[in-house]
């Protein structure tokens, strides 16, 4: 699932709060499952509308107890997306500390527990006034119980297993096996739900429905991939540690005129030499970056009648590498831009292009060696 298909809302203490397209799909669920046979029409809707924006309040109350919690242990939030399972905290680094970790992990679940408490308490004042309010309360406090219950199963990289890999972290001093127990065990939950959710849907034990065993299948089956894509950031993590821009870049890039056709480029320029990446200059200066994949998204017959202006990336439109920025920032900040190159700058020159495939190798190549 990318994050990057979501849009901006506002900001809440400074944090941005961002909007995944999969949440309507929780506001048509909400609207569905509040099903009562006495209501409207209109009133149906508008329950429905309601209920989804106190729900919808409750997750941000969630992972923003997450974030200012955070925050004040020295773990910056750049952002909070809302999607179909919820919510996620963008964190811009790990915890330093488990003690930072437990605490910001296990305030999310705590803030829900809380907000259901408190539902819990106003449905005991609202039974006897009206019908559709106390159900809709009711139905926030268990939907909120039911949040920090959830988040609360020791698999990571749910909050429990963030919880459960800063108590392992904390006892053994390591945090790359914590790592990989507490992601064994995410991985684990993810399978069990998989295989409840597929009983469910065949068998319909305890009256449930096919669609509560597909619904459990699906979050079994994004908890297995989410475990194993933390997992995978974390070993990134560790092997990109310490190192720089100026340690994985391509420092070949030549200087070609900007109006030359790409089929002389090719014959001439890139055949020999089998390079990656050109600069596009002409006597005004440095225009663009020109990467062998721009060359590759025209056909071959178009060739002969494209110059390399046109499909070079402009300056204004790149997203530049410092010398010595970690790589780490560098292939996070490609998954967040979805591009596959970015060209390194030093005093306001192009000296080099860190190219995504180079990158991945480089972690291969060093996790095969051991280091
Ligand atoms: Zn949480």
């Amino acid at each position: 699932m990318k994050m990057g298909n979501a849009f901006n809302i506002g900001k809440v203490f400074g944090i941005q709060l961002r909007l995944h397209y999969t949440w309507f799909i929780i506001f048509i669920l909400v609207t569905l499952s509040l099903v009562f046979p006495n209501w409207s029409q209109w009133l149906y809707w508008v329950m429905g509308i309601i209920t989804s924006l106190l729900l919808f309040a409750s997750v941000v109350a969630h992972e923003l107890a997450h974030s200012l919690v955070g925050r004040a242990n020295g773990i910056p939030i750049k952002s909070i997306t809302l999607f179909i399972f919820g919510g996620v905290a963008q964190m811009t680094k790990e915890a330093a500390h488990p003690s930072a970790e437990f605490k910001m992990a296990a305030a999310g679940p705590l803030c829900s527990l809380a907000i259901g408490g408190l539902f819990y308490v106003i449905s005991r004042f609202t039974t006897g006034l009206s019908e559709p309010v106390a159900t809709m309360i009711q139905w926030l406090a268990f939907v909120n119980f039911a949040l920090a219950a959830f988040n609360l199963i020791p698999g990571f990289p749910l909050d429990g297993g963030r919880v459960f890999r800063s108590i392992l972290w904390r006892t053994s001093g390591n945090y790359m096996r914590s790592t990989r127990i507490a992601t064994q065990v995410g991985r684990g939950v993810g399978y069990l739900f998989i295989v409840g959710g597929i009983i469910i849907a065949f068998l319909h034990p305890f009256g449930l429905s096919w669609f509560s065993g597909l619904w459990l299948a699906f979050i079994g089956w994004f908890l297995e991939n989410a475990a194993s894509a933390s997992y995978r950031q974390t070993q990134w993590r560790e092997a990109l540690q310490g190192v720089t821009a100026a340690q994985v870049m391509t420092s070949e890039c030549p200087v070609v005129p900007s109006d030359i056709t790409i089929n002389r480029l090719v014959q001439e320029r890139a055949f020999p030499g089998g390079r990656l990446c050109f600069m596009v200059a002409d006597e005004s200066g440095l225009r663009g970056l020109l990467t062998l994949s721009d060359i590759k998204s025209v056909s071959q017959q178009n060739w002969e009648v494209t110059q390399v202006k046109d499909i070079m990336t402009p300056v204004a439109k790149l997203k530049v590498a410092h010398l010595d920025q970690d790589a780490l920032s560098i292939l996070e900040q490609m998954g967040e831009s979805d591009i596959n190159q970015m060209p390194v700058v030093s005093e306001g020159r192009v000296i080099g292009l860190v190219v995504h495939d180079n990158l991945i190798r480089f972690l291969r190549t060093r996790s095969r060696l051991g280091i």
